[in-house]
């Protein structure tokens, strides 16, 4: 699998490294000589540091003056695919080589021989000495400690020393045990039999195996429950009998233990897993692995866009429109993008599947860009369910009350026959809000322009933008009245407190990430619910994604029109892929479900589209609406994001720079700003935006590249290009 390029011992090669300067530096080819694109450790001013053979020297540097590589790493070199890919990605993300690099290196273990490593898992003895620190150390081990940590890992994830993981090993609570080297991962069957697919279905399978082997992107719509994972499983099986590797990415909150073991039913082996939740062990196992093809197909969050396989034939993107794909610090890019082209680097496959696709995905399928593959019907007997609004103008609702008489008379009725309801209400903590009664103050928080949220359940408040907490005072900070502070508007743990008045004999169950320890806790709990141990659901959007609950028949909205008010772009389209979402968790098996929505503006065109169930014409018009305005996806648009410290410099250089903007002009791009950020204050830094508009076919980067070269910033002030920004904070 190597390739021709070899360089001998001696020889220039170029290392790029990214913790270096951002450029490949020359280096003499190691002791033994080294591939293009081989792993290498390099020294770097007193550090080493690991990088990649980029290519020949440019031979402007003094042989006597270079230094050598210092190790190859026993790793299989990156291949020419991935080294395309993450070259085009850096240009255009804007993003400096260095970082993108980062994105395919941060790998744990790296460095380490692939020889056997010590790890640590759960024992038979008895901890002996009860202290606090133990305990923790054995919870962790308890909760995901099967295959056994690294002694730094377990120290780190249960806050201890290294000294008392050793003192569990003495007692024998803890043992220590060889890992054997990495060892490939179970093989996939393709050829298994499928579950039989109804006649849409087949027609989709059919399609997408059609277009495998080659570089082609299909966008697989249908209603949640109308099949698309077993879809695009059979392009999976596809994929496989051609002896490539296959990448499902799924949003992180997605990838539940039930995913992998519908893999797992499929094909007979449970996949390679990438996400923040797996052990560093099994990362660098499938790492490796994926590098030399002991891992058929992996299950990934966004990052696994980046891992080096050695023959990716198939990428999926499963609910391709969610936001957090797009990755918003460090290297600003969109996962979904970024598929498609790394796909193009590799003659792979893409298949974009969603419920609800984002309106770049559905534009593209229009103008012929994307094959598409439409699955009309839900699966078996379920039908979509019935969809109905509650106008809260007519509604008789007590004050610091949020559920409507009807909404009420809906959920007795669920429990009445044993069914389960869920209550969403996209808003974390218990009130969004807290207002002094005495002078009026809000209470914000120190170092964001943001108001703080009550998390009851915490004790705190907390900014949602940078996470600061402080305890819920009893004086108001601002007139010293003593008793005097209320929340205002209802967040899920409010909603909680008004349907355990409601509905005090039912058993109510809160699903928001911040309720939960871990991600894990989380999928578990989503799990038990499922099974049935909650009669009513209370939700944030994480209840949207990706699972299903077969007793829930109801689904209430309790603020429809959270949404359609913002200054962003997508609100109309968030809202509506959000509320047919979460319509789609209702009366999936067999029975009938019905959503039910809470809204001022019933008649808003938003809200009627989500209620008509004519989805092409709700993209249509949203699709004009942006023709006209020429914006994404006819139009192209990138963010500038200056941040510093201080606000007034922020401005003066957003004033240069506007100033100085021949080269957009050049383009015929429209410059906007600066102006602060929707955010204006994030973490302690002040944040100025602009905004560039120009004509799709506009050469966009290359003039910002221009508009930018040159420009002197000061050290503690950052200028971030975000191209095809997603959200406008
Ligand atoms: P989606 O990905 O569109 O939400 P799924 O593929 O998850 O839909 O299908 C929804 C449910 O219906 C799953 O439990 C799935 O196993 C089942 N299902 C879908 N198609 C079939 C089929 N042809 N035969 C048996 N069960 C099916
Ligand atoms: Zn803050």
């Amino acid at each position: 699998m190597a390739e021709a390029s070899w360089f001998d011992q001696g020889a220039r090669v170029a290392v790029l490294s990214p913790e270096g300067v951002g450029k490949p530096l020359d280096y003499l080819a190691p002791e033994g000589g080294c591939f293009l694109g081989a792993f290498v450790e390099v020294p770097l001013g007193p550090r080493r540091v690991v990088g990649v053979v980029w290519g020949r020297g440019d031979g402007r540097f003094d042989a006597a003056k270079l230094r050598a590589v210092a190790r190859v790493l026993d790793v299989p070199p990156m291949r020419a695919e991935l080294r395309g890919f993450l070259i085009r990605m850096a240009d255009y993300t804007m993003t400096p080589l260095a970082a993108v690099l980062r994105l395919a290196t941060r790998t744990p273990g790296l460095f380490d021989p692939p020889g056997a490593r010590r790890v640590y898992r759960l024992g038979h003895g008895s901890p002996g000495r009860e202290t606090e620190a133990r305990a923790r150390v054995l919870e962790v081990l308890r909760e995901h400690g099967g295959a056994g940590f690294y002694l730094g890992e377990l120290a780190q994830l249960a806050g201890v020393t290294s000294q008392v993981v050793k003192g569990l090993v003495k007692s024998g609570a803890v043992e220590e045990a060889e890992q054997p080297r990495d060892l490939p991962y179970p093989r996939l069957d393709p050829d298994l039999p499928g579950k039989d697919l109804s006649p849409d279905q087949a027609a989709g399978a059919a399609a997408l195996r059609a277009g495998a082997g080659a570089f082609g992107v299909t966008l697989l719509k249908g209603v949640t429950g109308s099949g698309k994972t077993e879809v695009y499983l059979e392009a999976v099986a596809e994929c496989l009998r051609q002896g490539r590797q296959a990448l499902v990415l799924l949003p992180e909150i997605a990838l539940t233990s039930e995913f992998l073991t519908r893999v797992e039913a499929r094909f007979g082996a449970r996949p390679g897993e990438w996400h923040s939740g797996a052990t560093q062990g099994e990362r660098r196992r499938l790492w490796r692995m994926v590098a030399e093809g002991g891992c058929q197909m992996v299950v990934g969050a966004r990052s696994a866009l980046f891992l080096p396989f050695r023959d990716l034939g198939l990428i999926v993107v499963d609910e391709e429109h969610d936001t957090s794909y797009k990755q918003e610090e460090g290297a600003l890019y969109n996962a979904r993008d970024m598929a498609v082209l790394r796909a193009s680097f590799g003659a792979a496959q893409v298949v974009l599947a969603s419920a609800t696709p984002s309106l770049e995905s559905w534009a593209n399928a229009e103008a012929g860009k994307y094959a598409r593959v439409d699955l009309k019907s839900r699966f078996g007997a379920s039908e979509l369910p019935e969809m109905a609004t509650i106008d809260m103008r007519e509604e008789r609702i007590e004050s610091a009350h949020w559920i409507s008489p009807s909404l009420v008379g809906a959920v007795l009725d669920r429990m009445s026959r044993g069914e389960q309801s869920m209550l969403f209400l996209n808003r974390r903590g218990y009130a969004p809000v807290t207002i002094c009664r005495a002078c009026g103050h809000q209470i914000g928080c120190d170092h964001c322009d943001a108001r703080m949220v009550e998390h009851r359940f915490l004790k705190r408040l907390v900014c949602h933008q940078c996470g600061e907490t402080k305890p819920i005072p009893t004086t108001c900070p601002s007139c010293n009245a003593e008793g005097k502070l209320a929340p205002v508007g209802p967040g899920v743990e409010r909603l909680a407190e008004e349907v355990t008045e409601r509905f005090p004999q039912a058993r109510v169950a809160v699903l928001s990430s911040d309720l939960f320890g871990s991600a894990r806790a989380l999928k578990e709990a989503i799990g038990e619910i499922a099974a049935g141990a909650a009669d009513i659901i209370i939700g944030t959007q994480i209840v949207a994604k990706g699972h299903n609950f077969p007793k829930l028949t109801l689904v209430g909205v309790i603020d429809a029109d959270l949404g359609l008010q913002g200054s962003d772009l997508r609100a109309a389209e968030r809202t509506f892929q959000l509320m047919r979402q979460v319509a789609g968790r209702a009366g999936r098996a067999e029975r009938p479900g019905q959503a039910l929505l809470q809204s001022y503006q019933p008649d808003h065109p938003v809200i009627r589209a989500i209620l008509g169930g004519d989805e092409e014409a709700f993209w249509r018009a949203e699709a004009e609406g942006r023709r006209v305005a020429g914006v994404p996806p006819y139009g192209r648009m990138a963010g500038i994001i200056l941040s510093g410290p201080d606000l007034q410099p922020l401005f003066e250089i957003g004033a240069e720079l506007a100033r100085r903007d021949a080269p957009l002009r050049r383009i015929g791009a429209q410059l906007f700003g600066p102006a602060p950020a929707p955010i204006a204050r994030v973490r302690g830094r002040h944040r100025v935006r602009m905004l560039i508009k120009a004509e799709k076919a506009a050469p966009l980067q290359a003039a910002i590249g221009a508009w930018l070269r040159g420009m002197r910033l000061p050290n503690n002030v950052r200028l971030a290009v975000d191209i095809d920004p997603q959200s406008f904070l």
